[in-house]
């Protein structure tokens, strides 16, 4: 199988911005260990900018857009070394892939980006995606990783994305007000009712929220990719979702 998986921000990183070392080592072997089992895995992954803002010592996400190219600048490298150290353990090669807008849009650069993908994948390479926020302007962002995770999932001809969040899922309310709040299970398709569903962010550090996951959904599964909604901080779930289990919200694929 060739498995999507994106990592926000509040996956990765405590509250202050410091990496969250027990997370990220467990994703890392659970996804070592998928790798080890045959599967192909591309990992999109936030927290460039979190973990800038983290090492830069700054109390909050930076807000102007050079704020934020300085943070992701300092913060990517960051991350990518955290990633290097932790796949080696398991043996496995990690590849940065900077990508903006225009890598899907454009035809000659997305059949360029495809090449490079699909070659990494071939030399079982796994390949670390973030948006190249230093120099992504506002007209040339993607704007969040759950968008740009499906947009990556739809090039990789994938046949699953998981969106890795801070929440179990979608509910059928805001669970954080709503006690009667109740997990959906799967989405066989999308509905404007389902659409409806999204607030906005959830976290100080990240972007996204479920509008951005809706989004990712109609995209992935246009593409005819099923997508999952679950929570990152047990990625041991990984296994029981990639075998199909019902963890998270699944969201089915058109046919
Ligand atoms: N590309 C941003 C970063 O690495 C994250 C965008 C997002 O979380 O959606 O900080």
């Amino acid at each position: 199988m060739r498995i999507v998986v994106k990592v926000g921000t509040s996956t990765l990183a405590h509250g202050t911005g410091l990496i969250n070392i027990r997370q990220v080592e467990h994703l890392c072997k659970v996804l070592s260990d998928l790798k080890n089992a045959g599967h192909q895995v591309i990992l999109v992954s936030s927290g460039a900018i979190g973990m800038g803002a983290g090492k830069l010592g700054l109390t909050e996400r930076p807000r102007d857009v050079a704020g934020k190219q300085a943070a992701a600048a300092v913060g990517q490298c960051e991350l990518m070394y955290t990633y290097d150290r932790l796949f080696l353990k398991y043996s496995h090669v990690v590849a940065q892939l900077l990508l903006t807008a225009d890598d899907f849009t454009h035809p000659d650069r997305r059949a360029n980006l495809e090449q490079a993908l699909f070659r990494l994948l071939e030399l079982r390479a796994l390949p670390v995606i973030n948006e190249n926020d230093t120099v992504a302007t506002e007209e040339l962002s993607v704007g969040d990783n759950d968008t740009l995770s499906a947009y990556v999932a739809a090039a990789a001809r994938a046949d699953l994305l998981v969106l890795l969040s801070d929440i179990d899922g979608l509910y059928t309310a805001d669970p954080h007000v709503d006690p009667n709040a109740e997990l959906i299970h799967t989405i066989p398709a999308l509905t404007d009712e389902i659409l409806a569903m999204a607030g906005g962010s959830g976290s100080a550090l990240g972007t996204g929220g479920m509008a951005t996951k809706l989004r990712a959904a109609q995209i992935a599964t246009q593409a005819g990719i099923d997508m999952v909604i679950a929570n990152g901080a047990r990625p041991e779930t990984l296994y029981d979702i990639v075998e199909g289990k019902e963890i998270g919200t699944r969201f089915l694929k058109e046919e």
